[in-house]
């Protein structure tokens, strides 16, 4: 079986400094909509060696997005959970 290739860890160059380079890691992000403060842990991110700048994909954030509504619409005012990659 030929393993391909699929994983995207690229390094790239930070916008904001501009001197240092993305490694993968996990973040803490925190959504606040209306009165509901949601927080998600161990978000895959990129995260700048220099500045500490996270990058976090388009895909992340959308699943980020779509989780915290959900909980929104349900009334929750306050959740802090571990971010769960979908497979
Ligand atoms: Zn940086």
């Amino acid at each position: 079986m030929d393993k391909q290739l699929s994983n995207k860890d690229k390094k790239m160059k930070c916008v904001i400094c501009k001197h240092g380079e993305t490694k993968k890691g996990t973040t803490t992000i925190t959504l606040e909509k209306g009165n509901s403060t949601i927080v998600f842990k161990d978000v895959p991110a990129q995260i700048c060696d220099n500045c500490g700048e996270k990058y976090v994909d388009g895909k992340t954030t959308k699943d980020l997005l779509k989780k915290a509504n959900e909980l929104v619409k349900n009334g929750t005012e306050v959740d802090i959970r571990k971010f769960q990659v979908a497979a």
